[in-house]
């Protein structure tokens, strides 16, 4: 461990007790080494000035010089506002402050001269800038060239830790520097890479002396980040592998030969058939399983996870089945029983909707192993449910399970159950390895063959008549079409009312008794739920309206249009989920985007996307270069992720640099043995030991 940057940051100059619990509170930092990675998110020129009236055209934060004019209360009560006018020879803004009030107006002077740097928002027609930096201007240090802008919060700033406040106190620490910081990576492969030192890229990325010096500071500490996450997931995954036993199921025996060659309906895939040697390769050895498959909508997971639950009763062992809704679960459980119905093999159905009375017997004949399948949502994971002897867990469409339920699951048995998750979500390798580090991944890159690609167009709302037209066209061919809404999590009113204006414009142009319709919400009873959508499957219906219950893996093969009603407020991994509903039977199928006219750049791009291709992966990368992977992994696990600098996708060759370095050192086992490793192996002992938890996923 290294003393210095374990150091509590009360300690620096110009923190003090007061800041230094601020700090911890609000930006998590805590020591010297914290503040020290505690990067500028970009750089401003001291020397640069922008002017008032550039200001609608700038969509960054500016750096401004003028005078200070009449300060104003507006409001009252917690809607109290501090407003002031602030001019320059090119006009004049409004600033607001919505707190600190007295602190300002006593620091303030009107009529002064100042330096501003500050976002300046739009607020109806004209434009304001909230809690602006003021420094006067004869305080302002005109000899310092480029100064790093930090993130900061709202109750940093008004303790003077303003993104200014904390260049001063990262300045003062960098000027510690000297000495104290351990290279970790040895000369020749700091010359052979190209790297700088880890002390002067700490210098440089925090007080550049030339702007050149920047980028050189910024890719070494990218390179250590990723390299170090890298060589921690490796030793991560080298220890669950030696931890890690799992339940051996060395057998194939009649369930699934008997199953393989009278009941598959049809020929796998050559992708299919891979992976289901990789999960077999994986249990048969004694070893355990902890995999992902990853597989388009439509790839054919479900018999995947089918035939290898027929390997665990071939061992003697039940399997169970988890899926995130009602409906899929149901719907699994219509699937695989009716392709098991020749089989000597009993299945159990327990979701939220199984009463109290009818659990009783599913709880018997799971502890008393005579039910040998189990297919749920989570539900399965209440304590009263205990199993004989679960040897696997399937885990469909896994982002939507938290990685606490999941871990849940383990304790129901003395060894952990094989686990096997399949996700329609693709994740891009890079991605993939480094959040399913100790996770092995399978890919189902194939689609079952005859499978006509989706067509896919973007209409807006003024076209909605032509395409109430389409509908009927395709009805009177006898196929079925998706309406759907989106869901509108902050206002459940509001997502029914646009949900039930929908419904009722649709019954208008599709009156009874020519055409009947369906509808499924969130708000509906499961029973209701149920009964509108088989309704629907049966083709008795020929049109279901819904919010995005629908999304995940429900199977209408003569469903052939997906109609997405106010498209621009999905995000691209749900259009893609949502289009991947039609599509499943012989017919050509259609996927319409309906959005407003108007449309953010994003969401341009995302309709775009989706016109243009039907690859999941590639949607997935674009996704990603849109929200960046903490969104896309869902806040939990991005909160986790630790990194600062880099991004995986912009960053994707550094990553697979930094990977096939670390893993080249560990495999020959340089990285354990030679002494030039020293500081990299005491640094990531400090990691492993830090962050415990991190990256374990079941
Ligand atoms: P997903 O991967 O989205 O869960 P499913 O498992 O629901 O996909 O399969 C989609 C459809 O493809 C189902 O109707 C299934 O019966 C069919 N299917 C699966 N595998 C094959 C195959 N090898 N050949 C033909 N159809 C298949
Ligand atoms: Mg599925």
């Amino acid at each position: 461990m290294n003393a210095f940057l374990e150091t509590p940051i009360v300690y620096l100059k110009g923190v003090g007790p007061q800041r230094a619990e601020l700090l911890s509170k609000e930006l998590y930092i805590r020591t010297y080494g914290d503040l020290l990675n505690h990067f500028p998110f970009r750089y401003i020129d001291r020397s640069e000035y922008q002017t008032i009236r550039d200001i609608p055209f700038l969509d960054s934060a500016v750096q401004l010089k003028g005078r200070l004019r009449t300060f104003q209360i507006s409001g009252a009560g917690r809607g109290k506002k501090l407003k002031a006018i602030f001019e320059d020879s090119t006009g004049s803004i409004e600033l607001v402050w919505f707190q600190g009030h007295a602190y300002i107006t006593k620091t303030l002077e009107i009529g002064q001269t100042y330096q501003l740097y500050g976002k300046a928002k739009k607020f109806g027609s004209s434009w304001n800038i909230p809690h602006p930096e003021l420094t006067p201007w004869e305080k302002v240090d005109h000899s310092s060239g480029y100064q790093g802008v930090y993130p900061s919060t709202e109750k940093l700033s008004d303790k003077g830790l303003h993104s200014k406040g904390i260049a001063k106190i990262t300045s003062v620490l960098v000027d510690l520097l000297h000495g104290k910081i351990d290279e970790t990576l040895p000369d020749y492969i700091r010359q052979n890479q190209k790297l700088i030192g880890l002390e002067e890229a700490y210098r440089s990325i925090h007080l550049p002396s030339h702007p050149n010096h920047i980028p050189q500071a910024i890719y070494r500490l990218k390179f250590e980040e990723l390299f170090f996450l890298q060589l921690e997931l490796l030793q991560r995954k080298q220890i669950s592998f030696e931890k890690g036993k799992g339940f051996v199921f060395s057998e194939l025996k009649d369930f699934f030969n008997q199953f393989y060659q009278n009941h598959l309906p049809f020929e796998l895939t050559n992708a299919q058939k891979r992976v289901v040697k990789e999960v077999r390769k994986d249990v048969w050895t004694g070893k355990h399983m902890n995999r992902l498959i990853q597989g388009d909508v439509g790839s054919g997971k479900t018999l995947v996870a089918l035939l290898t639950m027929l390997i665990a009763c071939d061992n003697g062992f039940q399997a169970a089945l988890m899926a995130p809704t009602e409906i899929l679960a149901q719907q699994h459980y219509h699937t695989i029983s009716e392709l098991l119905e020749k089989m000597p093999i009993e299945i159990r159905l327990l979701t939220g909707s199984v009463s109290k009375k009818d659990r009783l017997p599913i709880h018997e004949g799971l502890q008393n192993g005579t039910t040998q399948l189990l297919i749920g949502t989570h539900a399965l994971l209440e304590n009263e449910v205990q199993f004989k002897n679960l040897g696997l867990v399937v885990i469909d469409e896994q982002h939507r399970f938290g990685v606490a339920q999941r871990a849940r699951m383990w304790k129901k048995n003395s060894l952990p159950p094989h686990v096997l998750i399949m996700t329609a979500t693709p994740i891009p390798r890079t991605l993939a390895m480094t959040f399913y580090g100790d996770l092995d991944v399978s890919v189902i890159d194939e689609l079952p063959p005859g499978r006509k690609p989706i067509t896919t167009v973007h209409r807006t709302e003024a076209n909605r008549l032509r395409v109430f037209g389409f509908m009927k066209e395709e009805i009177k061919k006898g196929r079925q079409v998706y309406v759907v809404y989106p869901l509108i999590e902050e206002n459940a009113k509001l997502e029914l009312n646009s949900l039930m204006e929908g419904y009722e414009a649709i019954s208008r142009a599709f009156p009874l008794p020519e055409y009947k319709i369906s509808m499924v919400h969130g708000k509906m009873k499961p029973k209701e739920k149920d009964f509108e959508m088989q309704r629907f499957v049966k083709g008795e219906t020929q049109i279901m309206v819904a919010t995005t219950v629908i999304e995940v893996g429900v199977n209408v093969p003569n469903a052939s249009v997906m109609i997405i009603e106010n498209a621009e407020r999905f995000g691209l991994s749900q259009l893609h989920q949502l289009r991947g509903r039609v599509g499943r039977g012989a017919e050509q199928s259609f996927c319409i985007l309906v959005s407003t006219l108007k449309l953010s750049k994003e969401g341009k791009k995302r309709m775009e996307t989706m016109v243009r291709t039907n690859d999941g992966f590639e949607i997935a990368e674009v996704d990603l270069e849109l929200r960046g992977p903490g969104d896309i992994m869902g806040t939990q696990q991005s909160g986790e992720l630790p990194l600062k600098l880099s991004n995986l996708v912009l960053d994707g060759a550094l990553v697979v640099l930094t990977r096939d370095f670390a893993r080249s050192i560990i495999e020959d086992k340089s990285f354990y043995q030679l002494p030039e490793w020293t500081a990299a192996r005491t640094k990531l002992s400090t990691l492993l030991k830090a962050r415990p938890n991190w990256g374990k996923i079941s």
